[in-house]
C-alpha cells in the first residue's frame, strides 16, 4: 500500500515551507495535557525537518469543536508541551488561515516551528472544502502527513490540501504505521495469528472476513463469541448476543471453522451492569455450560492457556479488541494475560501488532508496552485498513 508513496526523506526541504499534518489530539485535563504520547510520536518527523532546515508549519485537530471556535480546544497547551520536548521555541498562531498566519509565516526562519490553530474550528476541514484546503496549504512547498489516526478521513488537512503543494509525502510515524500494516495484510511471517475481541460481531465482521484468508488461526474473544456459540446451538445465558448475526456466524464457522478458535471456558457472573461496567461475584464456567441467569464476561483460565500456547508458536500476531469486560478488575484477567502472552511472543522473535484503544490500554495495564513491536496510534484508521479499505489520506499522497 505504502511502498509506492513518497517518503519525507525524498523531499529537498532546506529553506522550504513544509506543512505537516500531525495528530496532536491529546487527552486534556484542566487545561493541561493528560498524556503527551501523541506529541512524542510526532517528534521523529519534526526533528528531521528541523535538522534539514525546513520552515515548519504544524497542523492538527483537537477534540470535536464541530466547525466553531471552542476556547478549551485551542492548541496552546500543545505548543507549550512541544516546546518543552524539543527544547526550542515553538511559535503558535490562534488561527490556521488568513493574514495573521501569513504574517507569522513571514517571520519563520529555517529550522523553526509554527503551530497553527485547531483545524476543526473551521467547518471546511471536515467537508474537505476546496477553498479552505487551498488556504490551509498557506503556499507551502511540501505537505507531510504524519497523522495516521486521521488517514481514514477525507478532510481538507488530509486530502484537499495535497492538491495545493508541489509534493505530498508521508512522515516517519505514518510510514511506521503503514509498514506494520503491510506486514499484517500482505507480508506476514507464518504462523500468523490474529486475535479479535471487543463487544460485537457487527463492528468486526469486515475485519474478520478480510483477515481470515491471510491468517493461520483467528482467536476470538470478547462479547462477539457468544453469537458464535449460539450459531453452534449452545446456550449462552444472559451473555451479549446479536440475534440477527447468528446466521452470519454460522456461515463463517462453516467456511473457516478450522482456522477459528473459540474460548473453552469463561468468567461469568449473575450480576452485570453494562452501563457502569460493574460486575458481581464471578465463577469459571465451561463454554457449553453457561448458566441461564449468568453473563459470560471474560475468557477463562483454560482458554488463556490454549491461546497462550498458540501465540507462543506465532511469528506474526495481530491483536484488536479486548477479551472481556476488562474495565472491571474481576473480568480483566483474560485480556491482561493475552497482553502478557504477546510480550512473551515478541521476546521469542514474533512481530506483534496491536490496534484499538482498549487493547493498547490493556497492554499498559499489564505493564508490557515496551515488549510489543508496534502499538498503533490509529483506532478507526487501523480498523478500516484491516478491513481492506483504502485510506484516503494515504491515497492522496504522491507516488514515488
Ligand atoms: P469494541 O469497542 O467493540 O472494541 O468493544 C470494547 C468493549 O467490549 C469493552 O468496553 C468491553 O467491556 C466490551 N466487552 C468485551 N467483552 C464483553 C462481554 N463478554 N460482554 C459485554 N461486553 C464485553
Amino acid at each position: 500500500m505504502q511502498g509506492d508513496k513518497l517518503f519525507i526523506e525524498a523531499l529537498d526541504c532546506r529553506g522550504k515551507l513544509v506543512v505537516v499534518r500531525c495528530d496532536f489530539n491529546v487527552p486534556l485535563k484542566e487545561g493541561g495535557i493528560r498524556n503527551d504520547e501523541r506529541i512524542v510520536a510526532a517528534l521523529p518527523t519534526i526533528d528531521y525537518l528541523r535538522k534539514k532546515g525546513a520552515r515548519i508549519l504544524l497542523l492538527s485537530h483537537l477534540g470535536r469543536p464541530k466547525g466553531k471556535v471552542v476556547e478549551e480546544l485551542r492548541l496552546a497547551p500543545v505548543a507549550k508541551r512541544l516546546k518543552e520536548l524539543i527544547g526550542s521555541e515553538v511559535a503558535y498562531c490562534r488561527d490556521c488561515i488568513g493574514t495573521t498566519v501569513k504574517e507569522a509565516i513571514s517571520h519563520l526562519q529555517a529550522g523553526e516551528l509554527l503551530l497553527l490553530e485547531n483545524i476543526r474550528f473551521y467547518p471546511g476541514e471536515t467537508t474537505n472544502d476546496p477553498d479552505f484546503s487551498r488556504q490551509l496549504a498557506n503556499d507551502a512547498n511540501f505537505y507531510v502527513n504524519d497523522a495516521f489516526g486521521s488517514a481514514h478521513r477525507a478532510h481538507a488537512s488530509t486530502v484537499g490540501i495535497t492538491k495545493h503543494v508541489e509534493r505530498a509525502a508521508m512522515g516517519y510515524l505514518l510510514k511506521k504505521e503503514l509498514d506494520y500494516l503491510h506486514v499484517a495484510l500482505e507480508n506476514p511471517k507464518h504462523p500468523y495469528i490474529a486475535i479479535s475481541g471487543g463487544s460485537k460481531i457487527s463492528g468486526k465482521i469486515d475485519l474478520i472476513q478480510n483477515l481470515l484468508p491471510k491468517v493461520d488461526k483467528l482467536l476470538l474473544g470478547g462479547g462477539m463469541v457468544y453469537t458464535f456459540l449460539r450459531a453452534q446451538g449452545l446456550k449462552t445465558g444472559l451473555s451479549l448476543v446479536e440475534e440477527e448475526k447468528i446466521a452470519l456466524a454460522e456461515t463463517i464457522l462453516k467456511e473457516n471453522g478450522a482456522k477459528i478458535e473459540l474460548p473453552v471456558d469463561f468468567v461469568a457472573s449473575p450480576q452485570f451492569d453494562s452501563n457502569k461496567l460493574a460486575v458481581g461475584a464471578t465463577e469459571i464456567v465451561p463454554f457449553d455450560r453457561i448458566p441461564q441467569d449468568y453473563h459470560a464476561l471474560d475468557i477463562g483460565p483454560k482458554t488463556v492457556e490454549r491461546y497462550r500456547a498458540i501465540l507462543l508458536q506465532a511469528k506474526t500476531i495481530l491483536w484488536n479488541g479486548p477479551m472481556g469486560v476488562f474495565e472491571a478488575e474481576a473480568t480483566a484477567k483474560g485480556t491482561v494475560a493475552i497482553a502478557q502472552a504477546l510480550a512473551e511472543a515478541t521476546s521469542r522473535g514474533a512481530i506483534t501488532i496491536i490496534g484499538g484503544g482498549d487493547s493498547a490500554a490493556a497492554i499498559r495495564q499489564a505493564g508490557v508496552s515496551e515488549g510489543i513491536s508496534h502499538i498503533s496510534t490509529g483506532g478507526g484508521a487501523l480498523l478500516e485498513a484491516l478491513e481492506g479499505r483504502v485510506l484516503p489520506g494515504v491515497a492522496a499522497l504522491n507516488n514515488v
